[in-house]
């Protein structure tokens, strides 16, 4: 697979371009996951044409809208920053993202709970930057995530887990347009799909056996839609216990009373969160290349994502 095109914020590459001249480098982002990532850096308050250093800013008013301003002066930025962030998000159009990392708390990039301060100059956290917002109203299907949440395992995980599926769909895309295409990426993707929500394996089970009923600009259009709203449901342990149960169905005759049992426990254990999925993965994907069972060993959840990112040594 080439690289993922991801969009970040600047600061988090180790760029110089904070308000005081700082940067705010992200070791996981620039180090590991930027082994399999092309970054698009996008800097809002200094692409908008402000200098570095620069005066502070923050959200006030209406959470809901709030201003930008600079903190000292109260200088109002909101339509400096409104102009360019519109023009920015078209052109960013050009870059085939997979997804978004934006810095946490930022007034421009924050993607949430960010402070926005009321006239007695009291905080809540309930804002969004404004360069983030226009984005994601620009882009609602992108993955998007901050470098905070990112520290959590299970997040962290499910942003891995959508950018490397939204990467895979953007190939089926890039070929020529058939149902049969389409079938094929959702034959390989049921698992997976199944351990984020079974209610959207059903949905999408049905939408592609009458796929035929479909134009295919519909059905390419529908399938996208419920496929980066599946995978943003988070897979619990629970979820993911019941997918290993329904793989070990596959081949449940050739396994020995004793197997059966190791394999049971395993996923128990796992479901009891007392080990970490990657244990319970392990031993299936033995079974799998033993028996060689040709439906499994096509199944992307398997592998969803390189496993020397070690997602799933921690969920
Ligand atoms: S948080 Fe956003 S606006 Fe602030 S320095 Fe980083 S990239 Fe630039």
């Amino acid at each position: 697979m080439e690289k993922i095109n991801l969009g970040i914020s600047s600061c988090l590459l180790g760029e110089t371009v904070r308000y005081d001249g700082g940067h705010k480098l992200d070791r996981f982002l620039t180090d590991t996951l930027g082994q399999y990532v092309e970054y698009v850096s996008v800097c809002p308050e200094v692409e908008c044409g402000l200098p570095i250093p620069r005066e502070s800013m923050h959200l006030e008013g209406d959470p809901e809208s709030p201003r930008l301003v600079i903190s000292r002066t109260k200088q109002d930025m909101t339509d400096r920053m409104v102009r360019w962030a519109k023009r920015r998000v078209v052109a960013i159009e050009e870059e085939d993202l997979c997804g978004f990392i934006f810095k946490s708390d930022s007034p421009s990039s924050g993607m949430e709970r960010v402070r926005v301060y009321n006239e007695k100059g009291m905080p809540v956290r309930k804002g969004i930057g404004m360069f983030a917002r226009i984005f994601m109203e620009h882009f609602p299907l992108l993955p998007v995530e901050d470098e905070g949440r990112l520290h959590d395992p299970g997040l962290r995980e499910t942003f891995i887990e959508r950018i490397f599926t939204l990467k895979r769909w953007r190939e089926v895309i890039t070929k020529k347009e058939s149902r049969g295409n389409v079938v094929e990426f959702h034959t390989k993707h049921k698992l997976l799909i199944l351990s984020h929500s079974p209610r959207h394996y059903q949905i999408m089970g049905k939408l592609v056996a009458q796929a035929k009923d479909l134009s295919l600009k519909e059905l390419y259009w529908q399938y996208q839609t419920w496929l980066m709203e599946s995978v943003r449901l988070k897979a619990s342990p629970q979820k993911n216990a019941n997918v290993l149960q329904h793989m070990m169905g596959y081949f449940k005759e050739q396994l020995s009373s004793d197997e059966k049992q190791e394999l049971l426990e395993v996923i128990d254990n796992y479901r009891q969160e007392y080990i970490p999925l990657i244990v319970p993965i392990t031993l299936v994907q033995h079974y799998v290349r033993k028996y060689d069972q040709p439906y499994l060993k096509e199944q992307v959840y398997l592998n969803p994502h390189p496993v020397e990112l070690q997602l799933r040594n921690h969920v």
